[in-house]
């Protein structure tokens, strides 16, 4: 949004509209039901596996709705999305990626125009920075291939944990837990954690979700929070893991 206030954009994961979630499946509880999330025996990480089959069954095309073609083109596009939309996202970039395709052409790039051409997705002084200057260091430090380690990635500027399991868990396959906005709010309703730090939450998560469902259960997650279980209002009523929730009587 031009004219945005600036600010330093929190690091957090690609949001988009729109999201369908699946007609209700067989074995799924269903959303009257007011069992106990508490069954005698069963544990934390019995209902959090519980939990995560349940929604990434609902949500079968759950994926990183960021427009990009490879790690380099991710990595931008998710220091873009703090604090704008996918979409939003997802009209700016190509102009962007045309015109400075590579990291060493984005590192050699004026930061007014780098500026201009993000402008609209906020924060666009910081975004520019950051964009800039991991491109830089992606060019000095990783010339012949992309970084695939968390600490390589977090000693790139602007990416923080969350924009580095966007990269290792979409574009590496190696798992990831993501918590973007909409996974903390989850996951706290649900009772899965009690903190609010999201490098404590990333870390309470990856104890519970068994490692080859990480990736897939956060973006199961949040999606669910794009279309259920929403900020202002979250719809107890169609919520496939009602049954599961702490949070489903308030
Ligand atoms: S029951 Fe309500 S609060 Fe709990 S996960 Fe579902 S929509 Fe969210």
């Amino acid at each position: 949004m031009p004219g945005a206030k600036q600010g330093k954009p929190s690091d957090k994961a690609p949001r988009s509209r729109g999201v369908k979630p699946a007609a209700p499946r067989p074995g799924a509880p269903q959303a009257s039901a007011r069992v106990s999330n508490t069954t005698p025996g069963s544990s934390l990480a019995d209902r959090a596996r519980d939990i995560a089959r349940i929604l990434i069954a609902h949500y079968p095309d759950a994926r990183c709705m960021l427009d990009h073609k490879n790690p380099f083109q991710l990595l931008v596009a998710t220091i873009l999305a703090a604090q704008c939309t996918d979409e939003r996202v997802n009209t700016v970039t190509p102009a962007l990626f045309a015109r400075f395709p590579t990291p060493g052409s984005m590192a050699s790039a004026g930061i007014e125009e780098l500026e201009g051409l993000i402008r609209s997705t906020g924060f666009y002084h910081n975004k520019a920075k950051s964009i800039k200057g991991a491109a830089e260091a992606l060019t000095r430090r990783f010339p012949k291939h992309f970084p695939d380690r968390m600490e390589d990635l977090l000693s790139l500027p602007g990416v923080g944990r969350k924009t580095a399991n966007v990269i290792l868990g979409v574009c590496f396959a190696t798992p990831a837990i993501i918590v973007d906005t909409h996974v903390r709010r989850v996951v706290q309703r649900l009772g899965l954690v009690t903190d609010d730090d999201p490098d404590r939450i990333e870390t309470a998560l990856a104890r519970l979700v068994p490692e080859g469902t990480r990736t897939a259960f956060s973006h199961a997650v949040t999606f669910h929070g794009r279309a259920c279980c929403a900020a202002r209002k979250p719809d107890h009523d169609a919520c496939p893991v009602r049954a599961l929730c702490d949070s489903r009587d308030t």
